[in-house]
């Protein structure tokens, strides 16, 4: 008999192997422990660009030299969210914990599109503890998936499925139904329109609704918006109202949408993609209300809740339309009876997705570790550092506020007599881009009727109140100087 050879993908040598995770974890929590120390963002050399442009290896190089690479061509050039001075975009930060869970999860490598397991129960639990967590129906159906544009597309989909009066599942949006409409505001978040148009509802059919001086959707506005289509033969079916716009936190009257979908039959659907952490917060719970009579809610977690990418919610009124929209049982994938496939409850008939990772674990690992109320204790902060930069912001000659404040983005500018609005858009976008490379801190940019601001976007548990006095005395300097 000629002798075997079997094949695997495992470490030859397990000790070895051993010894360099155990490297390559240490070095991590190196890194993370000095964020501080390091610049925020620096531009990645054109020499990185180069060595990291090479071709297919198709023969193997030592894991120690790989990693090696790692450590000297990736690790330094971050975009920088983990950093106590990033507030660009709503990047969240990250948690060491988290990332620990990650290497748990991925060790583990569980599918939870469905089956019968234990990390099936590990996501149904955490799905129930974020509905009690945010105050919305324990009723209701939960999926977890990649982010909020997924969450809401979700929604938006089980919306779309719930008001067609006729089988969409098979016809489709071909055949001369009457058409469908949705609505969010002007400060609705980009995702809305791609969803849209994969839902083949098309952007033509997203009402882009106008906002008050507040930022919120212009309620009188919307109404007529729902007359008007309903008086020209469509079909208003769903409402998207935002807790927490991404420009500058604005959150829309919940209730008095919820009143208006209620009357109209229409679907109300919530994108919280950080602002519905605001429920956890007492002294800005209010802002939120009305959130818990959303037939679906998208939230990040990967957001306000600080934990690695990619980790999201979507939340379902009626679990049944949710089921609906989604299940499909071909005989490959029949729930069965016992064993490994007895599970009553496959995730696969709740999204669009059959194989899925295990993103709940570090929802569910943090929550028993850290507990909600350090959450709250770190969102209140949050709110708290946002409220000093806004003041130090209004007190200072030199810069002012281009939009309210309600919750945890601040929309400044650097302001100097004599200077026209379009001198100043320059000025500012000259100033934002010398920020970022200075390394000190990186916010993103706004444009709020018409002016160019720096946007300051805090979901980041590291931040100390110095570090925003940091922020202030760059700006300044940068300004001064242009
Ligand atoms: C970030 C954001 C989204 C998109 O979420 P992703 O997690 O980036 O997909 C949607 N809506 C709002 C209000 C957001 O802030």
């Amino acid at each position: 008999m000629t002798e075997q050879t079997n094949y695997t993908l495992d470490p030859q040598d397990w000790e070895a192997f051993r010894k360099t995770a155990h490297n390559m974890l240490d070095d991590m929590i190196d890194h993370m422990q000095s964020y501080r120390e390091q610049s925020v963002w620096q531009p990645v050399p054109d020499e990185v660009k180069e060595a990291l442009s090479t071709p297919l290896p198709q023969t193997p190089q030592s894991l120690e030299s790989a990693h090696q690479e790692f450590m000297e061509n990736v690790l330094p050039y971050p975009l920088g969210n983990p950093h106590p001075r990033f507030w660009g975009w709503v990047i969240g930060t990250g948690t060491p914990l988290g990332a620990v869970a990650e290497l748990l999860a991925g060790a583990l490598n569980p599918q939870l599109g469905g089956g019968e397991h234990a990390p099936l129960y590990v996501e149904l639990q955490t799905i129930e503890w974020l509905k009690e967590w945010l105050g919305y129906p324990q009723s209701a159906s939960g999926v977890m998936v990649s982010g909020a544009s997924m969450a809401n597309l979700i929604g938006m989909t089980v919306a779309r499925n719930d008001k067609a009066d006729f089988d969409i599942r098979a016809r489709g949006l071909q055949s001369g139904q009457s058409r469908m409409i949705m609505y969010t505001s002007a400060e609705g978040h980009s995702c809305h329109q791609k969803n849209v148009e994969m839902l083949g509802i098309g952007s033509d059919s997203l009402r882009f609704i106008p906002v008050n001086d507040q930022f919120q959707m212009d309620i009188d506005a919307l109404e007529q918006a729902i007359a008007e289509d309903k008086r020209a033969g469509y079909q208003p079916i769903c409402v998207i109202g935002t807790a927490g716009t991404v420009k500058t936190g604005a959150f829309d009257d919940l209730n008095a949408i919820a009143d208006i979908c209620e009357r109209e039959d229409i679907w109300f659907h919530v994108d919280g993609a950080f602002g519905a952490f605001a429920t956890i917060v007492p002294t800005h719970k209010h802002l939120a209300d009305g959130m818990e009579r959303a037939d679906s809610l998208a939230f990040d977690m990967h957001k306000w809740m600080s934990l690695p990418f990619e980790v999201a919610c979507t939340l379902v009124r009626n679990n049944k339309a949710h089921y609906d929209a989604f299940t499909l049982t071909p005989d490959y994938l029949t729930h069965g009876k016992r064993g490994a496939s007895s599970a009553q409850h496959w995730m696969s008939d709740y999204s669009i997705q059959l194989s899925r990772n295990f993103r709940a674990f570090k929802v569910w690992l943090s929550l028993k570790v850290q507990g909600t109320e350090a959450f709250t204790r770190v969102i209140q902060q949050n709110c708290e550092q946002t409220q000093y930069l806004a003041q130090k912001v209004i007190e200072s000659d030199e810069l002012e506020l281009t939009a309210p404040v309600p919750l945890n983005i601040v929309c400044f500018r650097y302001i100097r007599e004599g200077l026209s609005d379009e001198e100043l858009n320059a000025l500012n976008e000259e100033l934002l881009l010398q920020l970022q490379e200075s390394g000190v801190a990186v916010t993103s940019n706004a444009t709020i009727d018409g002016r160019y601001s720096l946007r300051m976007a805090h979901v980041n548990h590291r931040s100390t109140y110095a570090d925003f006095d940091v922020l202030v005395d760059k700006v300044l300097e940068l300004g001064r100087g242009l």
